[in-house]
């Protein structure tokens, strides 16, 4: 899908294909896997995986083609080093019509579910009738404007909690290929971040993966899906890497798959999952799910998933953030 012709990372002027049918089939093969086993030992959890079934489904059928920028190399290992996303500041020409079928699948899609019926069919009246345009609410998430997004909640007099969640998916969909496209630039020049946000898009990590044989810890963002390497023992929230600062909660029947990893500097909490290979980005909601417990656990013992969101490191790097698999919470988009 990217094309590197030696200077730049330029998509301009290609197709966007969609995804082949082989592809799509095998990730609902692997979705369908791993759901069953969710459901398998977490029966309580009916209900998200239910709703998280549609959202994922969305995500492999739907998926908006990358957006496109323009990057050199040498701009791309600047902007790293000085500790600023590969996104940040630049013009990214998304594949608008793309987001605007997803949000309108995604509209329906809320429309089933029971409690969020009638503010979905609100929103998805809206669209159609030319009173809520899309590409300035995506717009709005992916400059961080919370107030432009609840303002048009305000106005559709529906839930704002329903709209950011809307808009978090979407953006999520809008970036996902965006960000694999991205990987390879990250791959080259991405020795120097050792930021525990998203080097692609700026977002906060929404689990850690330990990849590969030798368990390479890897953060992958909650808004793109992308991933970059951070060290085993470091707090991604602080930074500290005072081992007796951190230490993990675990099911002891899980406990070399499933873990949260608790930091006692900053009260903050990543879940981390044990993955041979990486979790393609639209499963990601997956394995958030089957750790909802550890989440859980986690939050009763005092420590939050984003310690540092009233801090400046945060501050207009909204991304959906937890809850994705239940939709419960969600706050507009990375950038
Ligand atoms: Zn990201
Ligand atoms: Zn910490």
């Amino acid at each position: 899908m990217t094309e590197t012709t030696g200077e730049m990372t330029d998509t301009a002027g290609q197709e966007r294909p969609a995804r082949t049918g082989r592809a799509s089939e095998r990730l609902h093969k692997e979705a369908d896997r791993r759901w069953k086993k969710v459901e398998q030992e977490h029966p309580e959890l009916a209900d998200t995986v239910a709703f998280g079934r549609g959202l994922v489904n969305l995500y492999i059928d739907e998926l908006p083609a990358a957006g496109r920028i323009a990057l050199t190399p040498e701009a791309a290992r600047a902007k790293l080093a000085a500790g600023q996303p590969l996104l940040e500041d630049e013009q990214l020409d998304l594949d608008l019509p793309g987001v605007r079928r997803f949000f309108s699948s995604l509209c329906s899609w809320a429309g089933d579910q029971p409690d969020l019926a009638r503010d979905a069919w609100a929103v998805k009246g809206a669209v159609r009738k030319g009173t809520l345009d899309v590409d300035d609410l995506i717009g709005a998430a992916l400059d961080g404007d919370q107030a432009r997004i609840d303002g048009v909640a305000a106005r559709l007099g529906v839930q704002p909690t329903l709209i950011q969640t809307l808009t978090g998916f979407a953006v999520s969909a809008a970036l996902m290929e965006t960000a694999r496209t991205l990987a390879p630039t990250l791959e080259e020049a991405g020795a120097a971040w050792e930021e525990g946000f998203c080097p692609i898009c700026g977002g906060p990590p929404l689990l850690a993966e330990l990849q590969g044989s030798e368990g390479q810890r890897v953060l992958r963002c909650a808004a793109c899906g992308g991933g970059w390497k951070f060290p085993r023992v470091q707090c991604p929230h602080c930074g500290t890497t005072d081992a007796a600062k951190l230490h993990y909660l675990a099911l002891d029947e899980e406990a070399e798959k499933y873990r949260v990893e608790l930091c006692d500097n900053c009260h903050g909490f990543i879940k981390s999952v044990t993955s041979f290979a990486p979790t393609p980005a639209e499963l990601l909601t997956i394995e958030d799910a089957a750790m909802l417990h550890l989440d859980a656990a986690a939050r009763e013992r005092g420590y939050t998933p984003a310690p540092e969101a009233e801090g400046d490191e945060a501050e207009g790097r909204a991304a959906e953030g937890e809850g994705r698999a239940d939709g419960a919470q969600a706050e507009g988009g990375g950038r």
